[in-house]
């Protein structure tokens, strides 16, 4: 074993910041030291309902002094109950449950396939994605989300994905064909840099699923359960898709995914064809129980929407204070983002520096993702932070370069 105790074992996969969160409470968490941050990250956009929510540990302490684990061998009313509850606020009639994003869009990939081949076209295997796209990190998830840097060196690229321009209609219809079995997308995207869809474009995409028979795929691991001021983000447009996967916010801060389908989409999942040994375990379906029963309930949504106008309110204040800095206000409900003039890694420092955390993006964005439970005060408080953070970045911009 090395004796190098001052160099991390970890695998140096990510650039981590040099604090260590221990505790938090509501929209805050604590470091080991006592330092408070305001977290307008919430892991990336997982705590839906803040750190340490009573509700959530309530839930989670009492099951954990039930049952932890049961095994997929058994049935599970928990789990039941949590399908039911997805199914009746969503388009769907069908849940598997996963322990991650990736995996949820796995089993969207894989039922996809099924359905057509079930249908006695095996052939219809391809799937259409999106420029900008992040879907995940396992092997088939990086071919469709198509990003040359998360691909490169992990052998031969997963087959059967065809990537297109972000909103070309023409590029897309050249690119659907026999063997194209479904279209997959984020509503809005999240790593992408919160690029919107545009309405008219999925109403699109839903159009030509209908006349091809392909599966429309919708990943809402970042902008759903509640993250944009719906339930889902597909109800802003009223284009439901056919599957869609969740993560991220459901579990509230505990891993947990589904991949959600109409009957018809996942008719070819048959007795044995999917498994997990970890999906939808007992401590997972208690706290999304927890979760649907704070998001859910009369008015919480409201709320959202209400604090979000606020938020977006005061970040085009913001903007229009620091012209040099902010070039665009971006997103939808708590899943906002600032478009910068200057690197967007630099400004999450100067935020962290100002005790305020968020996270880049791609395209040069910053984004903030808040939990849902906000409010006026936190508003207040994370914009003058950013305010702060935008100020000590243009007395960079200020200074004679380099002496
Ligand atoms: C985070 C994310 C994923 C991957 O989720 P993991 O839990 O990290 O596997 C997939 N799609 C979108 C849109 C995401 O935001």
């Amino acid at each position: 074993m090395s004796t190098a105790s001052a160099s991390s074992v970890l695998l140096p996969t990510y650039a981590r910041a040099p604090i260590a969160l221990e505790r938090g409470e509501g929209a805050w968490a604590i470091t080991v030291d006592g330092q408070r941050f305001l977290d307008f990250g919430a892991g990336i956009a997982v705590n839906s309902l803040g750190h340490a929510h009573p509700h959530l540990v309530e839930a989670l302490t009492a099951q954990a002094q039930r049952i932890w684990h049961t095994s997929n061998l058994y049935s599970m009313p928990e789990g039941e109950k949590l399908a039911r509850r997805l199914c009746e606020a969503t388009f769907a009639e069908r849940v598997f449950f996963t322990n991650s994003g990736a995996e949820a869009n796995e089993c969207a990939i894989k039922m996809a396939r099924k359905y057509h081949a079930a249908k006695g076209h095996p052939e219809r295997y391809r799937i259409v994605t999106f420029e900008g796209a992040f879907h995940g990190r396992t092997l088939a998830t990086i071919a469709a989300g198509g990003q040359q840097k998360y691909i490169d060196g992990f052998g031969p690229k997963v087959d059967g994905f065809d990537q297109v321009p972000f909103d070309d209609e023409a590029a897309l219809k050249a690119a659907i064909g026999p063997e194209t079995a479904a279209l997959m997308i984020e509503p809005i995207q999240g790593e992408g840099g919160l690029r919107l869809v545009p309405m008219r474009f999925l109403k699109r995409l839903r159009e030509l699923c209908d006349e091809h028979g392909l599966m429309l795929v919708f990943d809402e691991i970042q902008t759903g359960v509640g993250r944009t001021g719906k339930f889902f983000a597909y109800e802003l447009n009223g284009v439901a898709p056919d599957i869609m996967s969740i993560a991220k916010g459901i579990g509230g801060g505990f891993p947990m995914g589904a991949c959600l389908a109409t009957e018809e989409a996942a008719s070819g999942m048959t007795l044995g064809t999917h498994g997990t040994t970890f999906g939808g375990n007992p401590l997972a379906m208690a706290v999304g129980n927890a979760v649907l029963d704070v998001i859910l309930a009369p008015g919480f949504l409201d709320h959202v929407q209400k604090t979000a106008l606020r938020l977006r309110q005061s970040l085009a204040q913001l903007k229009d204070q620091h012209p040099q800095v902010i070039e665009e206000i971006r997103g939808e409900g708590l899943m906002l983002g600032l478009k910068l003039k200057t690197p967007n890694t630099d400004f999450v420092a100067q935020a962290r520096a100002a005790g305020l955390l968020v996270v880049a993006a791609g395209d040069n964005v910053v984004r903030l993702l808040p939990p849902l439970i906000i409010g006026e005060s936190e508003v207040a408080e994370a914009v003058a932070r950013l305010d702060k953070a935008a100020g000590a970045v243009e007395a960079e911009l200020a200074r004679p370069a380099a002496e």
